[in-house]
């Protein structure tokens, strides 16, 4: 054989991807397969057959196998939604269908979540995992045993055979607490009898063999290991290279993400800030309502590269933005009621456009200078990712802006830090 290789699979609401990587981290091959849609019975609801995820990560598997003849796998990592969970029978059997991350059902739960949880907890609100599962525990044969698990969770447990491994990044929003490394009693105590949290490990720690029978489909000899997975959004921000504290990760998609790399933990529920942990240090993250949505109300994405092209970086467009497709912000403002600020508009659609990238990029500055008044380290580089991040004037007109180096992600595909992970076996990357 040509050697070893190390495999990534990402699983999101669209599609499922997978990447190999060789022991340096170069990309050996891909895959992907598409998604349905999931199901929407009503306004707020959003659920989908956990077996088409499974369908998805075999096709996805065979076709990366089929790409690898010459390749023998060392391990697997699995990134997912951590806010779609779904409730097994004690074997991984789904007892029905998985609520999505976006699915807003769970409003009385979240209340009951409120009065029992700390103020600062992430797994406050309806779409914290935390309130979707007793929201499915509610409609669940009182005392009989079922288990709580995330996507990745499951997809681990079918790739194992071994079910109720969960890590600490998927787990956090289900109330665990990443810092003392337990399920604290409040959790504990929402509960009931019969209904098992999942044991929750490091990120890329060994859960167990990918199947046998699978292994031999795949054309695999030597025992492949499965890692515990993370996060979708954590394994972007390892795809995107963030290693030390200091190093950040800003998401131009439609909303406006922050994340950066801090020695320590940065909590601040009203600006819906929280961290994961990310081997011996914590990732932070706030998101604004800003971002590329406000974009594409005015702009179609060609529009957006033709017209950016016209705009001189490093000139300021003498307006003073706060972009917002409605009224109401949260992070870096905690203030429901903010307006949009898109006024005076100039005539030339360049000027304006100009005006918009500034207004997005001087929100992204406010964001870092809050996260660090709250305890973040200020960050001493920036990697894009998403929509925007292709974009080279804005990237020029935020280096100005932000003052610190700022450039495009190389890779910006979370199936690639999963595999990196699955390689290093641990979210310390900067000790490999
Ligand atoms: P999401 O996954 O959050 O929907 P994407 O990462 O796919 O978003 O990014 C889509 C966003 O990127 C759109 O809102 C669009 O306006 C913006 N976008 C696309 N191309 C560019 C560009 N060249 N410059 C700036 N923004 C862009």
């Amino acid at each position: 054989t040509q050697g070893p290789a190390w495999i990534g699979i990402d699983l999101g609401t669209s599609g499922c991807r997978a990447v190999a990587i060789d022991d340096a981290g170069r990309e050996l091959a891909c895959a992907r397969t598409c998604l349905a849609e999931p199901l929407s019975p009503a306004p707020g609801r959003h659920e989908q057959d956990p077996e088409l995820w499974w369908q998805a990560v075999l096709d996805t598997l065979t076709q990366l196998g089929a790409a690898l003849p010459d390749r023998e796998p060392v391990s697997i990592c699995v990134d997912a939604t951590s806010a779609t969970l779904l409730l097994t029978t004690p074997d991984g059997e789904p007892c029905g269908p998985a609520l999505m991350y976006n699915d807003r059902r769970a409003l009385s739960e979240a209340a009951a979540i409120d009065r029992a949880a700390p103020t600062e907890s992430p797994a406050c609100g309806p779409s914290a995992s935390l309130a979707k599962l007793l929201h499915l525990i509610g409609r669940y044969p009182q005392g009989t045993p079922a288990l709580a698990l995330h996507q990745a969770d499951w997809i681990i447990g079918r790739l194992t055979g071994h079910h109720g491994v969960s890590d600490w990044n998927n787990a956090l929003k289900l109330g665990y607490d990443a810092e003392h490394l337990r399920w604290p009693d409040w959790v504990s105590a929402l509960i009931p009898e019969g209904i098992r949290l999942p044991q929750v490990v490091a990120p890329g720690d060994p859960i167990g063999t990918l199947d046998a029978t699978l292994a031999n489909r795949l054309g695999w000899r030597s025992p492949v290991q499965v890692l515990a997975g993370t996060t979708d959004s954590t394994a972007a921000v390892i795809a995107a290279g963030a290693r030390q504290p200091g190093d950040a990760v800003t998401c131009l998609g439609s909303t406006l993400v922050l994340k950066i790399l801090s020695e320590r933990p940065v909590t601040a529920s009203a600006y819906g800030i929280y961290s994961h942990r990310f081997g011996d240090a914590w990732l932070v993250g706030g998101a604004s309502n800003s971002g590329g949505a406000v974009l594409r109300r005015y702009f179609s994405d060609t529009e957006i590269v033709s017209l950016s092209l016209g705009i001189d970086p490093k000139r300021p467009s003498g307006l003073d933005y706060y972009p917002l497709i409605g009224p109401g912000e949260r992070f870096p403002r905690n203030d429901p009621d903010l307006a949009p600020r898109l006024s005076p508009r100039p005539s030339e659609p360049r000027d304006f456009l100009h005006a918009l990238l500034e207004g997005i990029a001087r929100i992204e500055a406010e964001g870092y200078a809050r996260l660090a008044e709250l305890g973040a380290p200020p960050p001493r580089r920036i990697a894009s990712i998403g929509g925007g991040a292709a974009n080279p004037t804005w990237t020029a007109m935020r280096t100005r802006i932000l003052g610190i180096p700022v450039m495009s992600a190389e890779h910006q595909d979370a199936a690639y830090g999963a595999a990196l992970l699955a390689l290093h076996r641990s979210l310390a990357l900067d000790a490999v």
